[in-house]
């Protein structure tokens, strides 16, 4: 349990990092040069920290299937690159599914390789989530080792703020995904996972954002088998401010309980640059919250 005078301090901070809740949507194709204009008029200008994500790559050297197209991924991610070059984030969140199965674990290496050279070009650290996608034929180990991680799951604390990589790769009986021993609608956060969070949340009192691929906010086929528990203490700690999330491609947001979460657009969907998505988030010293999204990505400001 939490004591209480870390509960009402909590409640405090993140009553003035969520100051109103209140959600501006500006729709897909609003660029940054205009959103920037926009909010700049707020006196929101000064960013406390900025980041930047892209979220369901699916690289790999194949042709489409239906309406992924995973070659065209690298040139997605060139201009997201370039993107990222002129604007600056801090760092740069991967929120899964970089790359798509292949026949053997030496090709998959080979795509992750590519994709992760081209990445590479982006300024700032990068962090990665595990998707199911990237770890269906490769182990978690290879993934991980062919990104440069050692761990699945971690916290990192940037201007001020906490953020959490989760990872929801686990079947329902705690094993890892890895080499095709996975459904794809088995993920969960397993319960030393859910120990670790609950107490890396209580060692610090920082406005916190989260990072998952798998969503945290349905009970669909496209949620966590036990979100309802992620969700729980996510909240019980009074310091989570927003959760992102990749693996279901549609721009989604909802809010539940003061949390909100926001699901990015995937850069695999669609043939041409017209149809790529990524992002940059801006956490103001106002506390505000403000994704630009770029192409299909949709952009949100959260006061
Ligand atoms: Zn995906």
């Amino acid at each position: 349990m939490l004591q209480n005078s870390k509960q009402s301090k909590n409640f405090s901070e993140r009553r003035a990092f969520m100051q109103g809740g209140a959600m501006l949507l500006l729709g897909a194709g609003a660029n940054w040069s205009a959103s920037s204009k926009l909010w700049a008029d707020e006196g929101t200008e000064r960013s406390s920290v900025r980041v930047g994500m892209a979220t369901d790559l699916h690289y790999a050297d194949k042709a489409p299937a239906g309406s992924r197209h995973y070659r065209e991924s690298l040139a997605k991610l060139a201009e997201a690159t370039n993107y990222f070059q002129q604007t600056k984030p801090a760092f740069i969140v991967e929120l899964g599914d970089f790359i798509d199965a292949a026949e053997s674990v030496a090709t998959e290496q080979s795509y992750l390789k590519t994709v992760s050279r081209a990445f590479a070009a982006a300024p700032g650290e990068k962090h990665y989530v595990l998707g199911n996608h990237c770890v269906y034929t490769l182990t978690k180990e290879e993934f991980l080792g062919g990104v440069g991680r050692e761990k699945s799951y971690y916290a990192f604390d940037q201007g001020g703020l906490h953020f959490i990589i989760l990872d929801s790769c686990f079947r329902s009986d705690g094993a890892p995904y890895g080499r095709k021993n996975f459904q794809w609608t088995d993920p969960n956060i397993p319960a030393a996972e859910l120990d670790w969070l609950q107490s890396d949340l209580q060692a610090n009192n920082r406005p916190t954002v989260v990072f998952a691929h798998q969503r945290l906010d349905v009970s669909n086929h496209y949620g966590v088998k036990n979100a309802a528990d992620v969700r729980r203490v996510l909240e019980a700690s009074g310091q989570v401010s927003a959760v992102f999330q990749g693996h279901s491609h549609q721009n989604d947001y909802r809010e539940i309980n003061g949390v909100h979460y926001c699901t990015l657009a995937a850069m695999v969907e669609g043939s041409g640059l017209e149809n790529n998505a990524y992002t940059l988030m801006d956490v103001f010293r106002d506390g505000s919250l403000r994704l630009a999204g770029n192409r299909k990505q949709k952009s949100y400001h959260w006061k």
